[in-house]
């Protein structure tokens, strides 16, 4: 008998759909950057208007809410970023904004874990986010809600706390790109598709994480998050 593939063949992303629905299949993960105006700032940028630019991270970075996550080899500095995330029902390329809202199929909370110092030492030296981005299990992501039960929001306090202390609290209105004119942006570099998850930047307050901790937190009027930070 012939097997299918050469090599084993790994199991496909998903992540789970609120309302005991089928699971939602990740395609590719698309990441904003410096969406909030405090958090540019905080990152030593203006936070003004300039056109949202993106990075992305594997399909198979997404685990759970209410996992463990270990800590990241190669890092001292691992950073948490609290997100909406746009879970799309649909794609296109050159999409409108007036019609990007109608792709959505659902949304979810979701930590952009980044490996801070990589990232700091990759912006100095002109090199790539890969690896201060895009490791193992870089995408804790609560269970996305679809749109059909919440709407698409717009506001909402968006907050993060570790170990019971709040680190992070803005609000969607904040966003320097609304969630349409990040699917219309993003589309004229890819062509998007369902199965597509996009984090749409975080607020300020980022700040590292140390095995140990308990993260919780959450988009109002959307979902919670949670997950550990456990030894390697
Ligand atoms: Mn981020």
């Amino acid at each position: 008998m012939t097997a299918e593939y050469a090599v084993p063949a790994a199991a496909r992303p998903t992540v789970e759909v609120t309302d005991r629905a089928p699971r939602f299949p990740v395609r590719r993960i698309f990441c904003v950057a410096r969406n909030y105006p405090e958090h540019a700032r905080e990152m030593g940028m203006s936070g003004e208007r300039a056109p949202p630019f993106f990075f992305s991270k594997p399909a198979d970075a997404v685990i759970a809410s209410g996992s463990d996550v270990r800590y990241p080899p190669r890092t001292a500095n691992l950073h948490h970023e609290i997100e909406l995330v746009v879970a799309l029902g649909a794609g296109g390329r050159e999409i409108g904004i007036d019609a990007a809202l109608s792709l959505v199929f659902g949304y979810a909370a979701g930590n952009d874990l980044t490996r801070r110092d990589v990232q700091s030492a990759a912006r100095e030296q002109g090199r790539p986010w890969d690896a201060a981005k895009g490791f193992d299990f870089a995408a804790p992501i609560s269970p996305i809600v679809p749109a059909a039960r919440i709407g698409h929001p717009a506001a909402g306090r968006i907050w993060l706390e570790v170990n019971g202390k709040l680190r992070q609290q803005g609000d969607l209105a904040d966003m320097i790109w609304s969630v349409p004119e990040v699917i219309a942006e993003l589309s004229t570099w890819f062509e998007l598709a369902a199965g597509d998850l996009i984090f749409t930047g975080t607020p300020a307050g980022v700040g590292p994480l140390v095995p140990g901790d308990r993260v919780q937190g959450g988009v109002e009027g959307v979902a919670m998050l949670e997950h550990a930070i456990v030894a390697r």
